[in-house]
């Protein structure tokens, strides 16, 4: 007899739950998107333990009938796909008649239904995949799904939960998420009995966005639209000033259909090129609509990814929506950095990576036609001999000699003076510099701070008065996330309730400033991030504070033995050309530019 067999079911399902639920969040979202295929317009979600012990999810949505109760549960058992043709034109979210059985065969499952024509409902509890009981009852029509300790007969994979926070956090995530693309429905999150969030439908993206952000996000947000014949874009996207240290608020949805696409994420950077894009992700908010027969999503069980036919017109049309959008606005510089690679990131010191692009050419380009052209650029910094304060004497450099025979490369640019008591004027052999001295100044201050934070920290100190921060549930559950995060950074601070939480001790540095203000803006920066992407944000963020904070401001005079300090240091910190939020530092004018400008060539 050979050795070949077939599967039985129990182990083809939970093999396939291997791909279909990798932890609570997938269960969540296979739920969820059930609910949302059967018509529901309320979706209940509430988890306990992160999920863990037990994931709840009840819908008003059509139901299910007793022999469909039944059927849900065999494997590849679907309403919702009956000929091949259909693969193609996919408009549910589930297809497979996979998620049921999966998750079943992996937890205690129960689940009761009534459609609405019918006057009872049914109540199946499964166990590993075996029915143990199937009764009538009464209950409302929809459907309410209970699965209870998920993994329980697989210990290597309940081992890799993570802990309820971090799971618990990524199902907020989620279920703000599917509260976006679903704007008609009402989305309510409860964890161990508290509710996180209760969202009713609204009309628009942008209510949405102040029910889940409130009105800071708001501020920062503008609204993109573009279609042509079978290609539509519409959303919400943050102002090049606005940015998040992670994706996780990028929203992207395709035909309604959450999805994590390479494509269109690499549109979106494209459309930020040079605005400071690189470790600083803008907000995000994007809804593709496309025929079914131009995209396939049938490329990944989990079905976040999906492949468009003609992704080249996509990603095109995608990024010069945004893209246009953004260069419409008003920007506080004239010119705009182009730049080959991205900045790296500040506490990973990278001198020369940055410096040598600076030797590949010219560094800001001429951006739209509507802005300050080279020329008077170029008049304004030389119609500025009054404001100059005490000049280096600066060797001419008339027949075009080299100035700077000794380093050609690796010479710092020489100060020549100081404009307005703001910027400081420097050359090298090839360039004209203008540099914001405040935003310089930030950039070495920062980098030192990031160097002393990873040495260990800073001094703590204990405020006099205890501060306490309101924080929403929702934002609760990723401070409990971040919670010993903070601790390693010198906060002392816990829950007192579950809105509110108190910070007795802070780094030192920080003490005067609001430090409420700062533990919410940590919450929300470090949202759904792994623990390892938390702390670079948290180190990012209290260093770019406390550099902002401590650095010389604009209007005031400088030194050239200050001038020239600042910029030998700024060349050597880890990226000279973007302050610690992404704004550029300095301007340059090549040598070429400025003959191209004045006639000469
Ligand atoms: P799929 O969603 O891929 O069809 P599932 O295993 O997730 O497969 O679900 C199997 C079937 O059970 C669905 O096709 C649908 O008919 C039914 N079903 C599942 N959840 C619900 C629900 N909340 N309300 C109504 N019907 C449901
Ligand atoms: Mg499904």
């Amino acid at each position: 007899m050979g050795n070949i067999r077939v599967l039985p079911d129990h182990l083809a399902n939970q093999i396939a739950a291997g791909e279909v639920v990798e932890r609570p969040v997938s269960a969540v979202k296979e739920l969820l998107e059930n609910s949302l295929d059967a018509g529901a317009s309320e979706i209940r979600v509430q988890v306990e333990a992160g999920g863990k012990r037990r994931i709840l999810i009840q819908d008003n949505g059509r139901g299910m009938d007793h022999d469909d109760c039944l059927m849900a549960f065999e494997r590849h058992a679907t309403s919702k796909l009956t000929r091949a043709e259909d693969l193609f034109s996919i408009k549910t979210l589930g297809f497979r008649g996979e998620a049921l059985p999966s998750i079943a065969s992996v937890s205690r499952l129960s689940l009761e239904s009534r459609t609405l024509d019918s006057e009872v409902g049914v109540r199946i509890e499964l166990k590993g995949n075996k029915i143990l009981k199937v009764s009538e009852i009464a209950c409302p029509p929809g459907t309410q799904i209970t699965v209870d300790g998920l993994f329980f007969n697989i210990p290597a994979r309940r081992k890799f939960l993570r802990k309820t926070e971090t799971e618990l956090s990524w199902i907020v995530n989620l279920v703000m998420q599917y509260s976006f693309a679903h704007l008609d429905k009402r989305f309510m999150l409860q964890h161990d009995q508290k509710t996180l969030f209760d969202v009713p439908a609204v009309k628009n993206v942008k209510e949405r966005i102040y029910q889940h952000f409130g009105r800071d996000m708001m501020q920062h947000m503008l609204e993109v639209e573009a279609s042509r014949d079978w290609l539509t874009v519409r959303g919400l996207v943050s102002t090049p000033n606005y940015f998040k240290t992670s994706r996780t608020h990028q929203y992207l949805f395709v035909n309604g259909r959450l999805v994590r696409d390479k494509v269109l994420t690499h549109a979106i950077s494209d459309a930020y090129r040079g605005f400071g894009e690189g470790k600083y992700f803008p907000v995000v908010f994007l809804f593709v609509e496309v025929p079914s027969t131009e995209v396939d999503v049938n490329v990944h069980p989990a079905k976040t990814e999906v492949k468009f036919i003609q992704s080249n017109i996509v990603h095109d049309f995608v990024r010069d929506a945004i893209r246009q959008k953004l260069v419409s606005q008003p920007l506080t510089t004239d010119y705009r950095f182009r730049q080959k690679t991205p900045p790296r990131p500040a506490y990973m010191p990278a001198r020369q990576a940055a410096f040598d692009e600076r030797q590949s050419g010219p560094l800001f380009t001429e951006s739209q036609p509507k802005t300050t052209p080279y020329s008077e650029f170029v008049a304004q910094v030389s119609a500025t001999q009054g404001p100059v304060s005490e000049p280096l004497p600066v060797q001419a450099n008339g027949d075009g000699a080299p100035l700077f025979e000794s380093e050609p490369a690796l010479m710092h640019p020489q100060v020549i003076g100081q404009f307005r008591d703001s910027y400081i004027v420097a050359q090298d052999r090839d360039h004209l510099y203008l540099i914001d001295q405040h935003v310089a100044h930030e950039r070495i201050l920062y980098d030192q701070i990031v160097a002393g934070l990873e040495q260990g920290g800073f001094e703590q100190q204990r405020l006099l008065i205890p501060e306490t921060v309101e924080l929403t549930r929702a934002q609760m559950v990723d401070f409990h996330a971040l919670q010993e995060t903070f601790e390693r950074f010198g906060f002392d601070v816990g829950a007192l309730d579950d809105r509110t939480c108190v910070v007795q001790e802070v780094p030192a540095f920080l003490a005067a400033k609001k430090v409420g203000d700062l533990i919410i803006e940590l919450v929300e920066k470090a949202r759904g991030q792994r623990e390892e992407t938390a702390v670079e944000t948290i180190i990012d963020l209290l260093a770019a504070t406390r550099a902002c904070k401590a650095a010389v401001k604009i209007n005031m005079r400088l030194t050239s033995e200050k001038m020239q300090h600042f910029i030998d240091q700024l060349w050597q910190s880890s990226s000279p050309l973007f302050c610690p939020h992404g704004r550029p530092i300095a301007l340059t004018l090549s040598n070429d530019e400025i003959e191209r400008n004045f006639l000469r060539k």
